[in-house]
């Protein structure tokens, strides 16, 4: 036995992976189901570095040093079980199976539980980037024990992205921790992307301004504290000018926005947890209702002419606006993923750092950004944080955006712009800032046609009110 770690699922990621590996001096046991990929990764790439290939699982397996460590990066669901279960009984105790694929973190938990009772650890893994990520270095997300790390940390923070010379890969936390945060890392990838392109909307609205003109301004944003992945890949995209009618490539895309699940299932865990990502669930909404083509067409010949018209006279002044109503609302979305992942790890008891949490994203994945720094300091500074939008750098940035955010948000509604993320966030921060919530009147409501009962703001106990009788109030 001579690898140092082996890669069976041989598709884009798998092959792409174990590349990363052997470049950076890892000898790579590698596998794939139909020997071909297995061949042509040789073929292609073998002078990369050290591979040992194998055309059945038991070679494989025999090939590894122990404890072994096997990396499945094979279709998730029931391929991901199917592998597993072949690989189980050519394992032996303290071996480690790290699952890389796009795993719920739930089947994750489940895994690790079945595998831990065959004396063998179960890594599930989030691994983000694509698969440019995953051969240039991704950021990478392990749950599974403090045992496994200790194999797999130096190898995994060796092939993650580097900034500032800091791994983007850190050990999450016991069993699912790693998907459940690579889940709510692809949530708030919806929001981010959303948020901008309800930016876009309003520039282009507001400004009745090209693409390509907006292009620059994401370009200039990019130079600022919006300086991210997405908001420089964004000026890309809409600066470029398709080839074939010679108009701008956004306005030949089909607007229906597609989708994997992972922001469905991030919603789902928030709606279990009793966490209000508002942000990433109208993300999420947003997506669904652009596919709803029928009920669209539906609508628009219905309801032709329901906004006002719209002239901006200060485009100076309106584009900062913009600027800031995304920053505001961006902090907004981030703050609630973060209160989900720190729900999460209460929950399922994972114990996950939310500062170092912020920084293994901020290299290798479609979220990287500038801001995740300060999203580290806020936590480091003080762990238990209400809320992220009350760290002092982030407050600064809320409270200088709010004037804007609000107009903005009011011109859009004027003019039948729809911004779901924008206007929701607003809601979100002037709720949690409310003195008193409507609740009280919701609570009223229950205990009148249900008998729920209330607390009062002047007496500890839970209380009734005979509604249909008179109306006193009884101490439930
Ligand atoms: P795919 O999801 O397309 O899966 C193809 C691979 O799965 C092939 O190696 C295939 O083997 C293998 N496979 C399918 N069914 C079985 C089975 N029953 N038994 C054994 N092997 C099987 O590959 P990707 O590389 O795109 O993704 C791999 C994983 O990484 C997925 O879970 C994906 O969600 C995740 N991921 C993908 C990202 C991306 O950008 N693509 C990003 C991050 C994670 P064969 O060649 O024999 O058919």
């Amino acid at each position: 036995a001579t690898a140092q770690i082996g890669v069976t699922g041989l598709a884009v990621m798998g092959r792409n992976l174990a590349r990363n590996l052997a470049r950076n001096g890892f000898t790579v046991a590698v596998h794939n189901r139909s020997p071909q990929r297995t061949r042509s990764l040789i073929a292609e790439h073998g002078d990369e570095g050290s591979f040992v290939p194998s055309e059945s699982l038991a070679d494989f397996v025999a090939s590894l040093e122990r404890p072994r460590a096997v990396i499945v990066m094979v279709k998730a669901g029931a391929p991901t079980d199917a592998v597993i279960d072949e690989l189980v009984p050519l394992l032996e105790e303290g071996d480690i199976v790290v699952d890389c694929g796009n795993a719920h973190f739930a089947d994750t938990r489940r895994r690790e539980e079945a595998l831990r009772g065959h004396g063998l650890h179960f890594v599930g893994t989030g691994v983000s980037g694509g698969e440019e990520g995953a051969l240039r270095g991704p950021s990478i997300m392990p749950g599974g024990s403090v045992e496994s790390y200790r194999k797999l940390g130096p190898i995994f923070e060796k092939i993650a992205a580097q900034v500032d010379g800091v791994p983007c890969c850190r050990h999450i936390g016991p069993d699912g921790a790693g998907h459940f945060v690579k889940m709510v890392h692809n949530g708030i990838e919806y929001a981010d992307m959303q948020l901008i392109a309800e930016a876009y909307d309003l520039l282009r609205a507001g400004l009745s301004a090209s693409p390509a003109e907006i292009a620059e301004i994401f370009r200039e944003w990019n130079g600022g504290e919006l300086e991210s992945f997405l908001i420089e890949i964004t000026a890309d995209v809409l600066g470029h000018t398709d080839a074939a009618t010679g108009r701008p490539f956004v306005d030949i895309v089909l607007d229906q926005a597609e989708q994997k699940g992972t922001g469905r299932w991030t919603v789902q865990s928030a709606l279990d947890l009793g966490i209000p990502i508002t942000g990433i669930a109208e993300a999420t909404f947003a997506r669904s209702l652009s596919g709803h083509a029928d009920q669209r067409a539906a609508a628009r010949r219905a309801f032709p002419d329901a906004g006002e018209k719209w002239q901006v006279d200060d485009r100076e002044t309106f584009v900062e606006d913009v600027r800031r109503a995304l920053l505001a609302s961006k902090i907004v979305a981030y703050a609630q993923g973060f209160d989900h992942i720190r729900a999460g790890s209460r929950e399922y008891d994972w114990d996950i750092d939310l500062g170092g949490t912020a920084t293994i994203w901020r290299g290798g994945c479609i979220i990287r950004a500038r801001f995740l720094d300060r999203i580290r300091e806020a936590y480091d500074a003080e762990p238990e944080l209400a809320t992220l939008l009350v760290a002092p750098w982030f407050a600064d940035r809320v409270n200088a955006g709010v004037p804007g955010w609000r107009r903005v948000v009011a011109d859009a509604a004027r003019a039948g712009v729809p911004t779901p993320a924008f206007s929701s966030s607003l809601a979100y921060f002037d709720a949690l800032r409310a003195e008193r919530l409507p609740a009280a009147l919701i609570q009223g409501l229950r205990d009148d046609f249900g008998a729920h009962t209330y607390h009062r703001v002047d007496r500890d106990g839970s209380f009734h009110t005979r509604w249909a009788g008179d109306r006193s109030e009884v101490e439930a």
